[in-house]
């Protein structure tokens, strides 16, 4: 059976960026783009549409755009893709086998790009203000002129949340930070910046029920959880910041995770625990998750690979196909 070089799991801006530097030295990566485990092919950005702070678009881009000249790339340069989900993989073997539902092929070196799921409501009239109004993920759209000198709100009570409503104060008039509960569980450091910013309300035992408006979002139904009182919050933002789950099921029993279901990864490095398998993108970065952070460790992740498959000769045979 012929062994690959290397493949590629995950198709999102880290996956296409390993493809790219990986077919660019002649590795012949095989990428498998996913089809609808954990997102979709192009992953995140293709359920977006401006993107506005990837370098080398001073108009902005669609996430769509975006992810199909990657795309190009990468099979312009020869990455040979395929477009289905991986279901099995086994790093305790080597060569390592990967396994989709039509085919298993065997390979030296894996990088892994399977991203992250943003953790969503799913309330009623979502899917209609969904990129409208709604996001999860403030750095990514707050400076939409939707947002600038309106009223918006934030749910979750961690960190992240706190990040999001005061990165918001930025354009928004005033953040309304809906807590589940009577207390927060962000750091102290994040607390005292929320209590003490005038253009930041906190509403504790806040339940969000539903969401509406017309063309765009204009105004949430929100429960006091305790007293039970519905009331409506006029706002024309929603920001889901409660987490986001990290697509590793597959990895549960083969790589070192963290409590969270992460890949850990080396300090400054994108090497798992099992040499000849690296992790770029959200699918080992709770902080950052941009699509530059992606597609920067999905570079990285590429060239470590290249240097470990040179060490391995004649193992792994650069052009072998
Ligand atoms: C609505 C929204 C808007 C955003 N806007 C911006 C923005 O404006 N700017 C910005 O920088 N960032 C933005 N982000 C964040 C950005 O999209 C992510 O940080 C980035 O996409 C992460 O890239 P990734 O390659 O790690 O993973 P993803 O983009 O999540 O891609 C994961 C890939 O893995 C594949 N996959 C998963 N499981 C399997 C499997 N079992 N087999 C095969 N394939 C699999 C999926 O199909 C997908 O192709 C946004 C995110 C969202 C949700």
């Amino acid at each position: 059976m012929l062994v690959e070089n290397l493949v590629i799991i995950g198709s999102g801006p880290a996956g296409y960026t390993a493809a790219i530097y990986a077919a660019r030295a002649q590795l012949k990566p095989v990428v498998f783009e996913g089809f609808e485990a954990g997102g979709i092919p192009g992953g995140q950005l293709m359920i977006t549409t401006d993107v506005e702070n990837f370098p080398g678009f001073p108009e902005g881009i669609t996430g769509p755009s975006l992810m199909r000249q990657m795309r190009q790339q990468a099979l312009r340069w020869g990455a040979q893709l395929i477009t289905d989900d991986v279901v099995r993989v086994d790093f305790k073997q080597r060569p390592f086998a990967i396994a989709s539902a039509e085919q298993e092929i065997q390979t030296h070196a894996v990088i892994i790009c399977t991203g992250a799921t943003a953790k969503r409501l799913h309330l009623p009239g979502e899917e209609t203000f969904w990129n409208n109004g709604i996001s999860a993920c403030a750095i990514c759209d707050g400076a939409n002129p939707l947002f600038h000198d309106a009223e918006v709100a934030v749910v979750g009570g961690g960190d992240s949340a706190a990040e999001e409503a005061l990165y918001l104060t930025k354009y928004a008039r005033k953040v309304h930070l809906l807590v589940r509960r009577d207390r927060l569980r962000a750091s102290k450091t994040m607390q005292d910046r929320l209590f003490n910013h005038d253009r930041i309300q906190i509403h504790w035992n806040c339940l969000p029920l539903s969401v509406h408006g017309d063309e765009v979002l204009r105004w949430i139904l929100i429960q006091d959880a305790i007293a039970g009182a519905v009331s409506e919050l006029p706002v024309n933002g929603l920001f889901y910041a409660i987490g986001h789950t990290p697509n590793t099921q597959l990895f549960q029993d083969q790589l070192n995770l963290d409590r969270s279901g992460y890949i850990q990864t080396e300090a400054k490095s994108t090497a798992t625990n099992i040499p000849g398998v690296w992790a770029a993108g959200d699918v080992q970065d709770s902080h950052y998750r941009q699509a530059i952070t992606a597609a920067g460790t999905g570079c990285m992740a590429a060239l470590e690979a290249e240097r470990w498959l040179a060490e391995q000769q004649p193992l792994a045979i650069p052009n072998a196909a």
